[in-house]
């Protein structure tokens, strides 16, 4: 009379044994204990271990049995988020052009990621149609980085500031047409330092993203009477769209009584975004402190990385987003903004995230408690009680940054004459 219900009980234990068996089978190549997951993708803000295996991440959940992996790394009292995608870079060094973003004012892309955390880089316009085969060749082939591009309307890029002051080269279809021969790393396209009165250079670029199905992105250049700002992100851009540099000076956020003025919250709801875009000069306290204040929080932190700001206030994409950290955007959103946000802006939903699956792509993150002291990009400083700092970096399951050594082994457990190749011979001089 019971057996059938026995059976079944049998079958479920049988189960169970399996399910286990498999579980004490696998090995994880890196297993990361006990720090505190942020992924917004998923919804989780919770302390969970992290697995990767072959390059992927494999498990996240609470309690993984360290046995089950190679190397077990203590990442407790630190954060785990994925790795942080940069939304806004300066990375085509290699053209040899004295004091031109694509030349020497831009940064090789590994010698900058991964010690802040940064696992995808995406240029923002560099190059245009013209030159970008080279940069591809040179930079975002080579690189360790993932690294994306925006091209730019103008068919050279920043090559030299004349190139993006030409309309005449400011070609839509041979821009589109690129960023179809090269889908896998071409995810916008990017108008700027644009000084004339037209829109021309906005115009065409929006012309040439809906052509080739990818957002734009606008540093609005000079701030002109004949085409004002309130008008770009109104009118010019589309849902998807990005307004790059959100917090420079001329941009008016707030109203006398600290209220966001209707126009940005108008074209926010119309589907705008707003990437920070720091940069050398391209942000200032005086807005961003009341913006972020009243909840107008960036849909994208970005650095605009180059040999410029990084050398000044900006410093990093960390220094960045503890800016916003410090001024009370919440640490959950702050890493949503670097990593789920850009990810889906630039249209990549395999990024940005910890899914069992996804490419293991993961920053290690303290937050620093102290008194640190933080500058825009004109003068104004403010104090804060907290930074970021980047403790380690996976890139596709390998360990890319270690600040404390948390991934070796201690020398004295390695054997004797560890750190001596095949080829080598340890020969000590004859006593005399
Ligand atoms: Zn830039």
């Amino acid at each position: 009379m019971h057996a059938p219900r026995f059976r079944v009980l049998a079958a479920l234990a049988v189960l169970l044994v399996m399910v286990m068996r498999v579980e004490a089978q696998a090995t994880y190549d890196v297993l990361l204990r006990g720090g505190h997951v942020i992924d917004p993708r998923n919804g989780i803000d919770a302390v969970m271990d992290v697995a990767v295996a072959g390059g992927k991440i494999a498990a996240v959940r609470a309690g993984i049995d360290p046995g089950t992996a190679k190397q077990v790394v203590d990442v407790g009292g630190l954060y785990v988020t994925p790795g942080l995608i940069d939304l806004h870079v300066h990375v085509f060094a290699t053209t040899g052009v004295r004091g031109a973003w694509a030349g020497d004012s831009s940064v090789l892309p590994d010698g900058f990621s991964f010690r802040t955390g940064v696992t995808t880089m995406v240029d923002a316009g560099s190059s245009g149609w013209r030159n970008f085969e080279d940069f591809r060749r040179t930079v975002i082939d080579r690189a360790s980085t993932r690294v994306l591009a925006m091209l730019n309307i103008a068919g050279f890029g920043m090559l030299t500031d004349v190139p993006e002051q030409n309309i005449h080269d400011m070609d839509a279809k041979a821009t589109a047409d690129m960023a179809g021969r090269h889908r896998d790393v071409v995810v916008g396209i990017k108008s700027a330092h644009y000084q004339g009165p037209e829109w021309v250079s906005v115009d065409r670029a929006v012309e040439a993203g809906r052509t080739a199905g990818v957002p734009v992105m606008v540093d609005f250049g000079y701030f002109r009477e004949e085409r004002p700002y309130y008008k770009l992100v109104g009118e010019h851009l589309r849902p998807g769209d990005i307004s790059t540099h959100m917090f420079r000076g001329p941009v008016p956020y707030v109203d006398a009584d600290g209220k966001v003025l209707d126009y940005l919250t108008q074209a926010r709801a119309r589907g705008v975004l707003f990437d920070v875009g720091h940069g050398g000069g391209s942000f200032v306290f005086r807005t961003m402190v009341p913006a972020t204040r009243a909840g107008f929080y960036p849909d994208t932190i970005s650095t605009d990385l180059h040999t410029g700001s990084m050398n000044a206030g900006m410093t990093d994409m960390l220094m960045t987003m503890s800016k916003f950290l410090v001024v009370g955007m919440p640490l959950q959103k702050v890493v949503q903004a670097s990593t789920d946000t850009p990810a889906r802006v630039i249209k990549r939903l395999e990024l940005g995230h910890l899914s069992v699956g996804a490419e293991a792509d993961i920053a290690v993150l303290r937050v620093l408690d102290g008194r640190f002291g933080y500058a825009d990009g004109a003068r104004g400083t403010l104090a804060g009680d907290r930074r970021l700092a980047c403790e380690m970096t996976l890139r596709a399951g390998r360990v890319v940054w270690d600040w404390n050594a948390r991934s070796g082994t201690d020398y004295r457990e390695l054997p004797p004459t560890y750190g001596v190749r095949d080829v080598d011979r340890i020969i000590v001089p004859p006593r005399p």
